[in-house]
């Protein structure tokens, strides 16, 4: 009789730290993963989202890039942080779906993880070296066919968005390439741009700063419209490839368990810089385009990626991908 008492005292003074934490929350910095390296789409869309995140908050945010594996190292690690609002999981289709179809995680990508908030998505770009002799997608295309060995096409790992974009245009071109792997699609780019590779199906966001100075080449974005960032290069439908759509979006997650109050407080203070005027600026600036609002909560994000799940594994895993 006087044990269940006692665990039901014990109980009931855990919940009272826990609510009053949760009211006091944030009282120290936040860490936010990004599963890919410094410099890269990833990693730049989450530095100005959490410079105004951290006026709503009040708490310094800091960027840890946690990578490698496709992004599956740095959410494992927020999957095994502690589930007090914290330590913040920044992701995407390749990390947050993608993967799941393609390595053995030691994690569930839903059951393990909090919905925060969805955020800006990215068309991809195919962008090649400049030593390509090819002025269009169809001169691409056909130099890639003629060469007696695959092309050697950056990625940020296996299950990435620029892996999974890969194996979409290798699946509409007939293609085969040979895919190289970094730790994000920022030291891909910096190979790119020194002609050590030959191309990358990348985020508009990453590229396109590089094919404005002219130091790579943009052939075609997989969106129904030109990016208005961007209304030089065309799409893949006008290209001479249509259908080959494919949009990147992201968001941010937190530990299973990690109390309400918290995930509404980090919840909102995205959605203010998300909506902060200049913030859009800057993340349109780069090709990204804005959630809708009715889709910024929790929820929204959450059923979001159980139905990009139910969608992309059955196609990720006939596509037998190996990870090593
Ligand atoms: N988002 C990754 C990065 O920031 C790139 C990718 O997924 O392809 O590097």
């Amino acid at each position: 009789m006087k044990k269940p008492l006692f665990a039901a005292l014990i109980a009931t003074l855990a919940f009272a730290t826990t609510a009053s934490a949760a009211e006091k929350f944030p009282t120290r910095p936040i860490t936010v993963v990004v599963p890919f390296a410094a410099g890269g789409p990833s990693d730049a869309m989450m530095r100005i989202l959490g410079e105004r995140m951290k006026v709503a908050l009040g708490e310094t945010i800091l960027i840890e890039n946690t990578t490698g594996a496709g992004g599956s190292i740095g959410v494992g690690r927020v999957v095994h942080s502690a589930a007090d609002g914290y330590t913040i999981g920044f992701g995407h289709l390749g990390t947050h779906v993608a993967n799941g179809a393609i390595y053995k995680l030691n994690y569930d990508l839903v059951a393990d993880l909090e919905p925060i908030v969805l955020l800006p998505s990215n068309p991809m770009i195919v962008v090649s070296k400049n030593a390509v002799p090819a002025k269009s997608l169809k001169e691409l295309i056909d130099w890639l066919k003629s060469r007696p060995q695959p092309a050697a096409a950056g990625t940020a790992g296996a299950g990435s968005a620029s892996h999974v974009a890969g194996l979409g245009f290798e699946a509409v071109t007939g293609l085969k390439l040979q895919y190289v792997p970094y730790r994000g699609t920022g030291p891909a780019m910096n190979d790119l741009v020194a002609g050590q590779i030959d191309l990358i199906v990348d985020q508009l966001s990453n590229s396109i700063n590089q094919v404005r100075a002219g130091t790579i080449r943009g052939y075609a974005v997989t969106d129904a419209k030109r990016a208005e960032s961007a209304t030089d290069i065309p799409t893949a439908d006008e290209a001479g490839l249509p259908g080959f759509h494919m949009t990147l979006w992201s968001g941010l997650w937190v530990p299973k368990g990690t109390p309400k109050e918290i995930i509404t407080r980090l919840n909102a203070a995205a959605v203010e810089a998300l909506n902060d005027p200049s913030v859009r600026k800057q993340l349109e600036n780069i090709g990204l385009q804005m959630p809708p609002q009715d889709q910024l909560s929790p929820q929204a994000l959450g059923d979001w990626q159980k139905a990009e799940i139910a969608k992309w594994w059955p196609m990720l895993k006939a596509a037998n991908v190996k990870v090593e």
